[in-house]
């Protein structure tokens, strides 16, 4: 069994913890709130009990004093391979997401303020900013309901992001995926970024979408960078 203090992943736990760190510190998360992942190896492989599928910030754990040594190297079933943190209970969804989409590197979960209002009123938040159609491919949709650490919402959350880079958890939070830990960080944080734009501008109840045309050529980018069809 290969052992938590293993060096080997070295570079995923510096990445991880610097993402889980930055969310922290840009408001995206309170307290010991959401949770981000790393992929370590291709979803195929992950019938082996013995083989690490992904690294995952531990439950209960603050991250102002978190380390790397903390992070939690899991096998396809979840279960820690070695180290004294449990995984984040959101585990599921990362799991879920990481069979699902075999392209996803990284895997972010947060509870930010505006996208949180969004995911409550269940209104997806549409492409009236460039960059969402560029970098999620579209509108962020939301997903059903599912109560925390449970398969529903791990379902839930698959489906609303189908092949997209962000999605809406009802009632609860945001889920963004990436090609690394960095990445996923980005696209949390412009998805925050987003819908608190789209609830200012429904403020000054002015909202109006991008021009179709240019929505469609921006998701072309996202589809040419992704090789989706969104
Ligand atoms: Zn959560």
């Amino acid at each position: 069994m290969p052992d938590q203090s293993d060096s080997q992943w070295d570079t995923q736990r510096e990445e991880l913890l610097e993402a889980a760190k930055l969310m922290l510190s840009r408001g995206l998360v309170t307290g010991t709130a959401g949770n981000v992942s790393v992929r370590l190896s291709e979803s195929s492989d992950w019938a082996d009990p013995e083989k690490p599928a992904f690294l995952v910030t531990p439950g209960s754990v603050s991250y102002e004093t978190m380390t790397r040594e903390d992070l939690v190297v899991v096998n396809g079933e979840i279960e820690p391979l070695g180290g004294e943190q449990i995984p984040s209970t959101e585990s599921l969804l990362h799991h879920a997401i990481y069979r699902a989409r075999p392209d996803v590197e990284s895997v972010m979960h947060s509870h930010s303020l505006f996208a949180t209002v969004a995911a409550v009123t269940g209104r997806p938040i549409p492409p009236i900013v460039d960059e969402l159609a560029i970098y999620v491919g579209g509108s962020v949709d939301v997903a059903d309901y599912g109560e925390p650490a449970t398969d529903e919402l791990a379902e839930a959350g698959v489906a609303a992001l189908g092949q997209k880079g962000a999605c809406l958890l009802r009632h609860h939070g945001m889920c963004a995926v990436g090609t690394s830990a960095a990445r996923a960080l980005e696209i949390c944080t412009l998805v925050e970024r987003v819908a608190q734009i789209y609830f200012y501008a429904a403020l000054a109840d002015e909202i109006h979408l991008l021009p179709a045309d240019v929505i469609e050529r921006e998701r072309a980018i996202y589809r040419l960078r992704s090789g989706f069809e969104v």
